[in-house]
């Protein structure tokens, strides 16, 4: 699943490409990925809306339109969006919904069609429950190591746990908590009451390095993610842990171990996280 490095890459992408552009229509292939409204509400409300700007909170993208309402977007596991500015190609595979454009294009895609995308107000609570209980973006200035050390202190969930849940932190998931934990040196099945404040700061420091690292690389391609554009991330490359089980620790050498934690596949080193 497209985690918050790979998302920001594709608001990165559509933010150089869409604003100024105006919907003339939406052709919707496969209803169910509109979730508040139906198919047919959703492609009459949007032509003759023009896009302003492409935002961003945790792991969903708002894609603002000159209207009071914008259209909100979570990827989930294989969610794409494509500008093309040539309109008379074939149809990328697994085009779900097309935004015909006055110039170009937008196509969103999904291989799984477990992506969703809604129409809700452009400020102030949207109705989804998921997006406006987000706790503070993991990249933002709103998330503080001392706002990690508040939610850590005390609380008797796990560390990884916790570092998933998206209402606590916005935007880390299975890869980037698992890469944050290592650097930090802690392991993923810890209980946060048995965490230091050291060790908080740590796992605050090692969480913004794992997901700058990750953009500075245009995202992590594990199963299928690319950017708007086509393109693969190149983070797969710098994963110290993630999809290494059975590996060398980088930093030690030890056999590096999976196991599944609350249904997620965990990867940890036995030796450098205790
Ligand atoms: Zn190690």
């Amino acid at each position: 699943m497209p985690e918050l490095p790979e998302v920001e890459t594709v608001r990165r992408y559509l933010a150089a490409s869409l604003p100024g552009k105006s919907i003339t229509a939406v052709d919707v292939q496969l209803p169910r990925l509109i979730r508040n409204r139906t198919a047919e509400d959703f492609a009459a409300s949007l032509p003759g809306c023009t896009f302003t700007a492409v935002a961003r909170r945790g792991k969903y993208l708002s894609l603002m339109l000159n209207s009071p309402w914008c259209l909100l977007v979570h990827l989930r596991m294989t969610g794409r969006l494509i500008y093309e500015s040539d309109t008379t190609a074939p149809l990328p595979p697994y085009t779900r919904i097309v935004f015909t454009l006055n110039e170009g294009r937008l196509v969103y895609g999904d291989v799984r069609t477990f992506g969703c995308l809604w129409i809700v107000p452009a400020a102030g609570p949207t109705g989804i429950s998921g997006y406006d209980s987000l706790g503070p973006d993991g990249l933002s200035e709103d998330f503080t190591a001392d706002y990690l050390w508040q939610q850590v202190h005390g609380s008797r969930r796990l560390i990884k746990a916790l570092l998933l849940d998206q209402t606590c932190l916005a935007g880390l998931g299975n890869i980037y908590a698992d890469e944050a934990l290592f650097l930090a040196g802690i392991r993923p099945s810890r209980r946060c009451s048995r965490v230091t404040r050291k060790e908080s700061q740590r796992l605050y420091e090692a969480i913004r390095t794992v997901l700058t690292e990750g953009l500075e690389n245009g995202g992590t391609t594990v199963f299928n993610f690319i950017d708007g554009s086509g393109k693969e991330g190149k983070n797969q490359e710098n994963l110290r842990v993630y999809g290494r089980e059975g590996q060398p620790c980088p930093v030690c050498g030890a056999t590096i171990v999976y196991k599944k934690q609350g249904g997620r596949g965990t990867h940890y080193c036995p030796v450098c996280q205790k």
